[in-house]
C-alpha cells in the first residue's frame, strides 16, 4: 500500500457508481456473513447530513453497542458545533464573543485552532469566519444576501479576528458582526471521533462517513472499500472509483448545497474573498490520513482552484487530491499521476 493509502491504481468510470451501497436509515444492520463474523452497518441523519457506520465484528451485540456508541458521539458533537441549535457552544460564541471572550472548553477551542493552522496554510481560502457572510444566505429557500450587504459583512471575514486565549480556551471575537461557522471541518472531525471510538472498541475493519466525509479503518480481508466519486453534474454517474485502505477521503461538491438564480449557481462553498460561491470547480476529493484534515483542505481547495489547490496539495507529504473543475476536466496531485501511470 502506498502512502496515500491508495491500493491500486484509479478507476477512472463513467459507468453507474457500484460504490458501497447503504441499508435505508435505521437500526443496526446485518449485512454479509464472512470470516467467521458479519458486516454490520446503520445510517441515520445527524448533523444536518447523513452518518454511516459499518464495521465487521464476530458479536452482535457488541458491533452493534460500537455503531450506537458512535452515533450519540455524532449527537453530542452536534450538540456542541451547530450553528442552529441555540444552546450549542458555537451558538453562544457567536451570541457574545464580541462582547466578551467566552470559554468554549478544550474540543471546541482545539478545533477552532486546528481551522486556523488551515486558515494560515491556505492562504485564507479556509476561514471560519466566512460565516460573517455566508450566514445569509439560505440555500433551500433560494436567498442570497444583496450586494450591499454582502460588501458591508465581508468586512468581518478574517481568522485574525478570533482572540485564542488558551489560558481558559476562550474565543473573543474583535471586530463587530464576526460570525463562525465549523461546517467546513466538523464533519470530519466527527467522523475521526466515530473512529476512535470504534478503534477503542476493538474494532480492526470499518468505516464511518459524514455526508461527504469518510474514514476507512482497515481493509475488507485483503480487499480494498471502494469509494466513488460522483460526476458532479450527473448524481447516477461517477468519474472515478478509489480502492482505499486505512484512509479519509473528503469530497466537496458544488451540487450539494445550492440554487440557480439568472443562470447562476449559488453554493454553499464561499470564497472569503469576495462572500460569493467559488466557481472555478464543481468538485474536489482529498484523500488523506485524518478526516479533520481532509475535510477541511477539499472546502479549502474548492475555493482556491486548479493551479493553487494542487500546488498546495503537492507541497504536502500523505495527501492527495482529484479536482473536477469547471468543464468537467479531472486534474490529479503528482503522486497520483504517478501511480495510475505505474498501474497502466
Ligand atoms: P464541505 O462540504 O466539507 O466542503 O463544507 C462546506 C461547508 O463549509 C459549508 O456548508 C460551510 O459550512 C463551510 N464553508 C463554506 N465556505 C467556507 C470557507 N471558505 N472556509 C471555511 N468553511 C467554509
Ligand atoms: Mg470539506
Amino acid at each position: 500500500m502506498n502512502r496515500s493509502g491508495l491500493t491500486a491504481s484509479i478507476v477512472f468510470t463513467c459507468l453507474l457508481s457500484t460504490s458501497i451501497a447503504w441499508a435505508e436509515e435505521g437500526d443496526c444492520v446485518r449485512g454479509e456473513t464472512t470470516h467467521g463474523g458479519n458486516w454490520w452497518r446503520e445510517t441515520a441523519a445527524i448533523m444536518g447530513t447523513d452518518i454511516r457506520v459499518e464495521l465487521w465484528d464476530t458479536d452482535e451485540q457488541h458491533a452493534c453497542e460500537a455503531i450506537a456508541a458512535v452515533m450519540s458521539e455524532m449527537h453530542r458533537l452536534d450538540e456542541e458545533m451547530s450553528p442552529f441549535i441555540e444552546t450549542s457552544t458555537l451558538s453562544l460564541m457567536n451570541r457574545e464573543a464580541y462582547q466578551s471572550p467566552v470559554p468554549v472548553g478544550k474540543e471546541m477551542f482545539d478545533l477552532v485552532n486546528r481551522s486556523l493552522d488551515i486558515s494560515r496554510m491556505t492562504g485564507g481560502a479556509f476561514d471560519v469566519t466566512y460565516a460573517s457572510v455566508g450566514r445569509y444566505y439560505d440555500f433551500r429557500k433560494g436567498q442570497k444576501p444583496a450586494d450591499d450587504e454582502r460588501r458591508r459583512a465581508i468586512l468581518s471575514i478574517d481568522y485574525h479576528y478570533l482572540a485564542m486565549n488558551a489560558d481558559d480556551d476562550s474565543i473573543g471575537y474583535r471586530h463587530d458582526g464576526v460570525y463562525v461557522d465549523l461546517g467546513g471541518i466538523a464533519k470530519g472531525y466527527a467522523v475521526d471521533r466515530g473512529i476512535d471510538i470504534l478503534v477503542k472498541r476493538g474494532i480492526t475493519q470499518g468505516m464511518v462517513g459524514a455526508g461527504g466525509d469518510s474514514r476507512i479503518l482497515g481493509d475488507r480481508f485483503g480487499e480494498p472499500w471502494v469509494v466513488g466519486i460522483r460526476d458532479p453534474r450527473n448524481r447516477d454517474k461517477s468519474v472515478a472509483v478509489l480502492p482505499l485502505m486505512d484512509v479519509s477521503v473528503s469530497t466537496s461538491g458544488d451540487y450539494e448545497r445550492y440554487f440557480i438564480e439568472d443562470g447562476v449557481r449559488y453554493h454553499h462553498i464561499i470564497d472569503p474573498k469576495t462572500g460569493d460561491s467559488a466557481r472555478s470547480v464543481t468538485s474536489v476529493t482529498i484523500i488523506g490520513s485524518d478526516a479533520t484534515t481532509t475535510d477541511a483542505l477539499s472546502t479549502s481547495v474548492f475555493v482556491m482552484g486548479v493551479e493553487r489547490g494542487l500546488r498546495l496539495i503537492n507541497q504536502m507529504t500523505g495527501v492527495d487530491a482529484i479536482i473536477v473543475d469547471g468543464h468537467g476536466e479531472l486534474h490529479l496531485s503528482d503522486s497520483l499521476m504517478e501511480m495510475t501511470a505505474s498501474n497502466q
